[in-house]
């Protein structure tokens, strides 16, 4: 059958501007599908928060309780050296009453036996005073590093409590947000899916879930984004002109043509 040169025209022309509406239509599914991956990824990092948030949250009250912990043990050990120097105090007391108390024994005495035996018992006495007196140097000295180290951990709880309180407060915040987030993120994606064609939309949650969430991806000189392979020529042409959709023959994304002169 011949057509008349001018019918030939039009029917080209409509073949072209079928392929051309085509082309149009293809690119806006790519465009969906590219949307629909970033809300797919933009979903999991939510997921991921929600999963994440309240474990920072755990780790600062963590952190406060072992800095607080801490402070608390500085305390204690502070409290038993001034019990301890109280009791050596007291014992030192005793010890100097006790030497008063021999020595005016020593007036009294009848024999040298016993004058000796007191003398004796006085300078027991005087050793253990002495003894005692160590003990308080060593334990006041203990006082003042420890006393020291427990103003420095008490320093510490006081900046971590405000640096934790600050860091809940906001990642509570953020974590209180995220709900609305998904909430949001969620209906986008279910607007995007309805506009892509279920032949497609099957494609595309095949390859995601064996591609690990990357199941469309950008081509551009002929290389690959998803694989970082080249891909054959005519393939990259034909890629170009949007006929069909095409996988990469190596990593078996979806593939498209993304012009990043046009970007520039
Ligand atoms: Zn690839």
């Amino acid at each position: 059958m011949n057509f008349p040169k001018k019918c030939t025209r039009v029917l080209v022309h409509f073949f072209f501007a079928c392929l051309s509406e085509r082309g149009r239509f293809l690119k806006e599914q790519i465009f969906f599908l590219v949307e629909l991956q970033n809300i797919d990824l933009e979903m999991e990092e939510l997921l991921l928060k929600k999963v994440d948030l309240p474990k920072e949250i755990s780790r600062l009250d963590e952190e406060l309780e072992a800095v607080e912990r801490e402070m608390e043990e500085g305390r204690q050990r502070l409290d038993r050296l001034k019990d301890d120097h109280r009791a050596k105090e007291t014992a030192m007391k005793n010890s100097v009453e006790n030497s008063k108390k021999a020595k005016s024994r020593l007036l009294g005495v009848k024999t040298n036996k016993e004058y000796e035996a007191t003398l004796k018992e006085i300078a027991a006495i005087n050793e253990k005073s002495s003894g005692i007196e160590d003990a308080i140097i060593h334990i006041l000295e203990e006082i003042d590093k420890v006393g020291e180290d427990f103003k420095v951990k008490e320093r510490e709880a006081v900046n971590c409590r405000s640096k934790c309180e600050n860091g809940k407060r906001r990642l509570e915040k953020e974590l209180d947000s995220i709900d609305s987030a998904l909430d949001g993120v969620l209906k986008k994606r279910d607007g995007v899916r309805n506009g892509i064609k279920a032949k497609f939309l099957k494609k595309f949650d095949a390859i995601k879930s064996r591609k690990n969430g990357r199941a469309v991806v950008p081509v551009w000189r002929e290389i690959c984004s998803g694989c970082h392979m080249n891909i054959p020529p005519q393939m990259y042409n034909e890629l170009r002109r949007n006929e069909r959709l095409m996988l990469c023959p190596h990593c078996g994304g979806i593939m498209y043509w993304e012009d990043r002169d046009d970007d520039a």
